[in-house]
């Protein structure tokens, strides 16, 4: 049934109006008013300690320690360590480099870098302890061990005074917040939508695979799919909201399709925005979760829109579209005509107030 769902159903919308959507997806900002207070690298935990650089949007960072739910130690791509505020982080999973080996170390004591793999080779330079480096030979490979040092000094350093450890990668992208309240409009969800594209990332997987447990939470992207034949659903994220109550045959914490399109429907109208299930596609609006009850596939509309020959279509963004992987997708286009032509019965789950 569900790899035949795959393949019949619904064609991939042209990369023309894909491109067209992230471009609108790119300009509205509903979060970027405290970029500028918010995406700092500290020296230490704690908002009082100096500012050392600055994070953007997109950058891409290794967490060293996940050290609290406020603070997380990461290092930049330039070797740069500091703190920031938790919230700015999207966990993408354990850096794998293939081989299994980590690439970065951190310092067990002061020790000096050689300029030579000899100890009598003149020093270029000497490390505190506790420094995170760049690794390019394996400690347990020789004596020295050759590394670099912001992405500027290189040389050698004794073996046994570093050990090689292994880092979770993170996308500096600030993680959206539940309200109670939320969008009004159709134009308010519209724009919220496109903020929430750029944090839920297309391409991207609803799940916690490899993100420590105490950052486990709706809001996880990995780039690491799940495997719903082999492992069953245990990376898969849940989430509880109001859209829940339409559904007790699942009990409580939805996942997969159903608790994605359950949060963004909270995140783009609020927590406490009442929930009306109708039939009608004519009523549809952006925003409105679309629910197939046999195929039990749920997406969220992000666009509605008329062919120049009358017939009309939707666009979606959805979780595991193919039903195994928990993979995120933004842009799917369907038209009316395939939508019903399943031969399912199409629920519309709105958070509009009654029209
Ligand atoms: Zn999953």
């Amino acid at each position: 049934m569900q790899t035949q769902f795959g393949t019949r159903f619904l064609p991939r919308l042209c990369s023309l109006a894909l491109a067209a959507f992230l471009f609108c997806a790119a300009s509205p900002a509903v979060f970027a008013a405290e970029a500028d207070n918010t995406h700092a690298l500290h020296s230490g935990p704690s908002d009082l300690s100096v500012v050392t650089a600055k994070l953007s949007d997109g950058d891409t960072v290794r967490i060293l320690e996940h050290t609290s739910t406020d603070w997380t130690r990461i290092a930049l791509e330039d070797g740069t360590t500091g703190y920031c505020d938790s919230a700015l982080l999207s966990i993408r999973g354990e850096e794998d480099s293939g081989d299994g080996a980590s690439d970065v170390g951190e310092t067990l004591r002061p020790v000096s870098i050689l300029s030579a793999p000899d100890a009598e080779a003149p020093a270029v330079g000497k490390l505190a302890a506790n420094v995170y480096i760049t690794l390019l030979s394996a400690p347990e490979d020789d004596a020295y061990t050759e590394v670099t040092v912001n992405s500027q000094t290189t040389g050698y350093i004794d073996s046994e005074a570093v050990r090689p450890v292994r880092t979770i990668t993170a996308v500096v992208a600030p993680r959206p917040t539940l309200s109670e309240e939320g969008a009004k409009t159709e134009a308010e969800a519209r724009e919220t939508l496109a903020s929430l594209a750029v944090y839920f990332e297309d391409g991207c997987y609803w799940n916690t695979a490899g993100v420590p447990a105490d950052a486990q939470d709706a809001f996880s992207i990995t780039d690491t799919p799940c495997d719903h034949s082999m492992d069953g659903y245990v990376f898969c994220n849940t989430y509880s909201g109001i859209t829940e109550t339409c559904f007790p045959e699942y009990g409580s914490g939805s996942t997969q399709c159903l608790g994605y399109a359950s949060l963004l429907s909270d995140l783009v109208f609020g927590t406490e925005a009442p929930i009306r299930v109708h039939y009608d596609f004519d009523r549809l609006r952006v925003g409105d979760h679309i629910r197939l009850r046999s195929w039990e596939h749920s997406m969220v509309v992000t666009e509605i829109g008329t062919e120049a020959d009358g017939s009309r279509y939707i666009q979606v963004t959805e979780v595991n579209e193919d039903y195994e992987t928990c993979r995120i997708s933004w842009g799917r286009t369907i038209t009316e005509d395939e939508l019903y032509g399943l031969g399912d019965t199409v629920q519309i789950l709105t958070r509009y107030a009654e029209d």
